[in-house]
């Protein structure tokens, strides 16, 4: 059995029902997720989708990273990228800014001179973000 409804994008997206014999008679219907093809009793709808609770939790996380993670990328990008840079690099490196850097070999002088502003204005940017989202959290501990 199928039923069909518009998402928020004006899709026609269709939901599949299966039926199973309960032990006390008649059937119990559940729902195929049309994500992860698991049968389920309740389907939650997520950005105008109808999905399984664990399809949309993983959604969730996938959606809810943080400004200070957006910006955490994108320094980490830049420096595998167009720094060369092997090393480790996590948060901690970022807030204590030190990540020690060579020129690439070839590069020009402009052009690294240019990457690292870049990255030093994200890494000030993130330590900016991270401070805020701190501080956030601790407001929120205060006034629940
Ligand atoms: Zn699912």
């Amino acid at each position: 059995m199928n039923v069909y409804y518009i998402d928020n994008n004006g899709q026609k997206q269709q939901i599949r029902f299966n039926y199973v014999p309960n032990t006390l008679g008649g059937y119990n219907y559940y729902a195929i997720c049309p994500k992860c093809n698991s049968r389920r009793r309740i389907l939650y709808l997520k950005n105008g989708c109808l999905i399984c609770r664990d399809c949309a939790k993983l959604n969730y996380r996938s959606q809810q990273i943080s400004k200070s993670g957006i910006l955490f990328e994108k320094a980490s990008k830049l420096l595998r990228d167009k720094l060369e840079y092997n090393g480790d690099f996590k948060p901690i490196h970022l807030l204590n800014n030190t990540i020690k850097l060579c020129k690439p070999k070839g590069m020009h002088i402009e052009t690294y001179a240019e990457y690292l502003k870049e990255f030093d204005e994200l890494s000030k940017q993130y330590q900016k973000q991270v401070m805020r989202e701190i501080r956030a959290i601790i407001n929120r501990s205060q006034n629940p």
